[in-house]
């Protein structure tokens, strides 16, 4: 079990992050905004390195909104009091690993055994 100390400073942390992720997903529905409107009456400057700085902004802002879901899950489990138990084996995570990882849902040794699956199954 993690101390009330020990929860705030988790949440602080989520909380902190969400701020953060929140306004960058800001700029990046900013900047997708802005090239719509350079799009009229544009000649064909370079669009190969246009759509290339298009699609890394926007798997970005992908990328953000996946960890913002992930934070307000982390949230909620800290409100039900199951931030530390491991969605796998229910044993209780470790402090140390939730600091480093506010967001995760799995012990070390759980995470270690799906990583080693996920290696398996899609390599990259
Ligand atoms: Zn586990």
């Amino acid at each position: 079990m993690l101390t009330p100390e020990q929860t705030n400073q988790l949440k602080t942390l989520l909380e902190a992050d969400l701020t953060r992720l929140g306004d960058h997903a800001h700029k990046a529905m900013e900047f997708t905004m802005d090239r719509d409107r350079d799009r009229i009456g544009r000649d064909s400057m370079d669009e190969a390195t246009e759509e290339e700085v298009y699609s890394t902004a926007l798997r970005l802002a992908d990328r953000e909104s996946f960890l913002v879901v992930k934070i307000r899950e982390a949230i909620a489990r800290i409100e039900k009091g199951e931030i530390d138990e491991c969605e796998e084996c229910a044993e209780p995570i470790g402090f140390k690993r939730l600091l480093a990882r506010p967001v995760t849902t799995l012990c070390f040794e759980c995470k270690s055994a799906r990583e080693q699956v996920e290696a398996d199954e899609r390599p990259e």
